[in-house]
């Protein structure tokens, strides 16, 4: 059945982090929006990612906490884990932020419609039940899904996904992380501290892609430490399961390994799949990323793709970016274009990692010559108090003709809540400042914040205590 068409400023499909920022951001500028979503607004981000992961992160954090706590004197018996509470109390987070954006979405009279939408010719957007949208401007924002791999199929019980490790009520004893990328190395972080035996198996030579080495040194190390297996350089061939519950996962050259469950954490790939009806000049790449320009703009006049589904970082605060850019665009405020180089990054496993900007492998790939500072957290004061010393900063700037550190190209840090951290360095490398400028403000004492202070200081040829 076709019902009459009704018609919106913008339609958005998807109510995830890039479909519902661009539904606030539109109708605060006081465009009339629709979003169309076939699950819960707050997408992958608030109820299968983001939030959920961190959430239980920081349950990992109060375990270990609550373990280190007689070196503060404070006696307790050694902590166990009831994850059905963790659970309840991730879903009691998740649900009350869940309801916060929806009132939020109805106060700017938002109108969300359920079910799943698809473009069509037109600036047309029909949703499965037979209603028919049309916009002036449509945005593209259905976001991503987990990878799998052949050989590992998603069961639930044995073998999991993101999707499946966030829903759990009880943890395996024992378990194989598939990919040591950020959110491999999250989940086995949390699972480690709660006590699962973790074995990560990675197909790269080195963790976490992308970072640079002295902050992977880092949380190595500390996964070494904590008996967390790091296998890298080593491919996954499939799994045997076992009668008595487990499996057998086979990997590397004849090796194998028995676990009760397997964690597949090999990225994520966009849902472009149905998306789009014949007739549209919006194109989608081989791997599925719908195409756009800087502005965020399809082949199809008119319509707008952001967020996972387009071929930029997976970062849910991209997404907010990206749809802001869009937004702007269809209001004719010519927008600056995201500089992705430079998007901060934060992944919250123990030690957590933040950066932006240029590694110094990269800046060295990239021609510049370079000039370098670290400086650990291990002499800094509130690391002692907080009993988090591990970890370091690391500055990497451009060399100038006189062999100072110039400008900014990155920083990159490992250590206790270095994610809360990265705000002013941040805006040091987007604002393409140098040492000199950077050394020049105060850090408050005693904070975690010095050592970022400290390490641009002695960049400037004159630490204090470096
Ligand atoms: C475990 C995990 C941890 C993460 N941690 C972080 C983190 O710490 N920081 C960070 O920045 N990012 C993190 N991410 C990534 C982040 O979740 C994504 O980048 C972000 O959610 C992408 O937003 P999006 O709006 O593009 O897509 P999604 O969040 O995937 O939302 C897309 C929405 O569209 C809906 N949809 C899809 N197709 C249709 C259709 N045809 N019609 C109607 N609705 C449709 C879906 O139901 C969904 O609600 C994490 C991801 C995971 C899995």
């Amino acid at each position: 059945m076709v019902r009459t068409a009704q018609h919106f400023d913008i339609v958005v499909i998807g109510g995830g982090p890039g479909g519902y920022a661009a539904a606030l951001y539109a109708a605060g500028a006081g465009l009339s929006v629709a979003v169309v979503e076939k699950d819960k607004v707050g997408g992958t981000c608030l109820h299968r990612g983001c939030i959920p992961a961190k959430e239980f992160l920081e349950t990992a954090s109060v375990f270990r906490t609550v373990g280190g706590a007689g070196d503060f004197g404070v006696q307790s018996a050694a902590p166990t884990i009831e994850f059905s509470v963790s659970q309840l109390r991730k879903q009691k987070v998740v649900d009350q932020l869940w309801k916060g954006l929806q009132g939020l979405m109805k106060r700017r009279k938002i109108t969300v419609f359920a079910g799943t939408g698809r473009l069509r010719a037109g600036r047309k957007v029909e949703i499965d039940d037979g209603t028919v949208l049309e916009a002036t401007s449509v945005i593209l924002a259905s976001g991503s899904v987990p990878r799998t791999i052949p050989g590992f199929e998603v069961d639930g019980q044995i073998v999991l996904t993101s999707d499946e490790v966030l829903a759990l009520d009880r943890l395996p004893g024992t378990a194989v992380v598939i990919g040591a990328g950020a959110i491999g190395c999250e989940f086995a972080s949390m699972m480690s501290d709660l006590g699962v035996q973790v074995t990560m198996l990675e197909a790269l030579p080195k963790m976490l892609p992308g970072c640079d080495a002295d902050v992977v040194a880092v949380v190595a190390r500390s996964f070494k430490k904590r008996g967390i297996d790091v296998r890298v350089g080593v491919q996954v061939s499939g799994h045997k399961p076992l009668d008595a519950g487990g499996t057998t996962v086979l990997f590397g050259d004849g090796e194998q390994i028995t676990v009760d469950a397997v964690v597949v954490s090999v990225g994520r790939r966009p849902l472009s799949d149905g998306l789009l009806d014949e007739g549209t000049a919006v194109e989608v790449d081989e791997r599925g990323f719908v195409q756009v320009d800087e502005f965020c703009r399809t082949g199809e006049a008119g319509v707008y793709a952001v967020g996972d589904l387009v071929a930029t970082p997976q970062l849910a605060h991209v997404g907010f970016a990206e749809a802001i850019v869009a937004v702007k665009d269809i209001l004719g405020e010519a927008p600056v274009p995201v500089d992705y180089a430079n998007v901060p990054w934060c992944i919250y496993c123990h030690p957590e990692v933040a950066f932006v900007g240029l590694t110094e492998q990269a800046a060295v790939d990239a021609g510049f010559d370079v000039v370098t500072k670290k400086d650990p957290f291990a002499g800094n004061g509130r690391a002692m108090i907080v009993g988090e010393t591990e970890g370091l900063v690391k500055v990497v700037a451009e060399k100038d003709a006189d062999g100072r550190a110039g400008r900014i190209l990155g920083v990159h840090m490992a250590g206790p809540w270095v994610t809360e951290q990265l705000g002013q360095a941040y805006l040091a490398v987007n604002w393409e400042a140098t040492p000199d400028e950077v050394a020049a403000l105060i850090q408050p004492h005693p904070t975690l914040s010095e050592v970022f202070g400290e390490t641009m200081l002695a960049l400037t040829g004159r630490g204090l205590h470096a």
